[in-house]
């Protein structure tokens, strides 16, 4: 593969050859990372093997919400590091029931299933809503279907690119599940149509993060919202890039003033520190597993729940939902001077945007090189739009000198 030309890899005293010559030779190619090899991070500041210094301005795809190093957080994981990480679900432990007790309350459910990445969390959404529709609603068995929206993400199971319309994604990946239907997203007339004796659930993100951070229609959410109650589907929102405080609410749904059945939470649940997922619901959905019917081995585990019991701390405050509101309307602000400017359009919602990058402008993954030689990092998604979501923890100016390298790179 050849070298990418951000500026630190010119460097001929430069470490970071050797170390992407192994990942190269060694790891499966499933990532095209940027050329940037991190060895240390605090707060919105990655450093480097070279000693170089960065701006994180993806933050984990939302995963490290509070920050690198958040010392909360780090003193939570370290405490239980000394205590006990993992018993298995074959026995109790001390930090479980508390973990889903608080879970419960900080998002207003009543029952929690932990588990581990997110795409575990979206199939175990899928698993509790199909045995709902045999249980509860009385859809022949085998029969049930869920309706998804077009260019989602929700993860890289074979069942979940089953529903993928990412070609690459989902190519060569088959044979495939099969229970979903396509609908394009924003579109509730198309649900509406789509709507069956069968349906069991409705699969949405209140914003699609890997498509570009795109918001829907206002109307979209509530909509789907009373098809599901007068039709008798369960509506389920990944929350797991949007939730836990990145659009400047605990959930981005509540911006469009609907509530779900379930939520699927991931990503900044563990801290930035482990994986850890859980779908959160009614009793009505959750409370139809029994025994034997569905696990993990490492979901729930003390240490996760330790982690987790430390952000459900940071986020019951509601200081990081505030500062998302702030700091995401001053970002917005900044990205929207760009628009016919090297910018075609920005989206998104708190301190989270999509930046549509005007046609005639650099490629998406040669801006993403180009404020990485300027101290910023950030990552393309789809091929001509950034997406910028950096830790709610960053200071003001930390924010501004982000902002001004994309100014540089992109505006005209
Ligand atoms: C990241 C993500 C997932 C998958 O999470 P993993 O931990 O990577 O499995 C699912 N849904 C959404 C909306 C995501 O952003």
């Amino acid at each position: 593969m050849p070298m990418t030309s951000v500026s630190a890899n010119l460097d001929t005293t430069s470490r970071a050859d050797e170390f992407i010559a192994l990942d190269e030779r060694y790891s499966a190619h499933n990532y095209h990372p940027l050329p940037v090899v991190i060895a240390e991070a605090s707060g919105a500041w990655v450093t480097d093997v070279d000693g170089r210094r960065y701006l994180d301005f993806l933050a984990g795809y939302s995963a490290l919400n509070f920050g690198h190093q958040n010392p909360d957080l780090i003193a939570a994981a370290t405490e239980q590091l000394g205590r006990v990480t993992l018993t298995s679900r074959a026995f109790h432990h001390d930090q479980l029931g508390p973990f889903c007790q608080e879970l419960a309350e900080l998002t207003g459910t009543d029952r929690v299933l932990p588990m581990n990445s997110g795409a575990e969390a979206v199939e175990s959404a899928i698993k509790l809503a199909r045995k709902w529709a045999y249980q509860v609603k009385g859809v022949p068995e085998n029969r049930a279907e869920i309706i998804v929206a077009g260019s989602n993400f929700h993860g890289r199971t074979t069942t979940i690119v089953s529903f993928s319309t990412d070609e690459e994604a989902r190519a060569e990946f088959g044979p495939y599940t099969p229970g979903f239907v396509v609908t394009p997203y924003g579109d509730a007339d198309a649900v509406e149509a789509a709507i069956t004796e069968r349906t069991a659930a409705i699969l949405v993100e209140p914003i699609q993060g890997e498509a570009g951070v795109v918001v829907p229609p206002a109307d979209y959410l509530p909509r789907l919202r009373r098809l599901c109650d007068e039709r008798g589907v369960l509506l389920i929102a990944d929350e797991i890039q949007s939730g836990l405080a990145r659009t400047g609410e605990l959930l981005a749904s509540a911006h469009d003033g609907i509530r779900a059945d379930l939520y699927t939470l991931g990503k900044a649940l563990g801290g930035g520190i482990l994986p850890v997922s859980a779908v959160v619901g009614s009793d009505e959905v959750l409370g139809l597993l029994q025994p034997g019917q569905h696990g993990s081995t490492f979901g729930g585990n003390p240490l996760a729940c330790a982690v987790g019991r430390a952000v459900i701390r940071l986020l019951s405050t509601g200081e990081y939902q505030q500062r998302s509101l702030e700091l995401g309307a001053h970002l917005h602000q900044r990205l929207g001077e760009l628009v016919g400017r090297g910018v075609s359009a920005t989206r998104g919602r708190g301190l989270w945007a999509g930046v549509e990058i005007a046609e005639g402008g650099p490629s998406g993954r040669e801006a993403s090189e180009a404020l990485a030689s300027r101290g910023v990092l950030c990552k393309q998604t789809q091929d001509t739009t950034l997406r910028i979501a950096p830790p709610l923890t960053i200071s003001r100016e930390d924010l501004d000198e982000g902002v001004d390298a994309i100014v540089d790179v992109l505006g005209s």
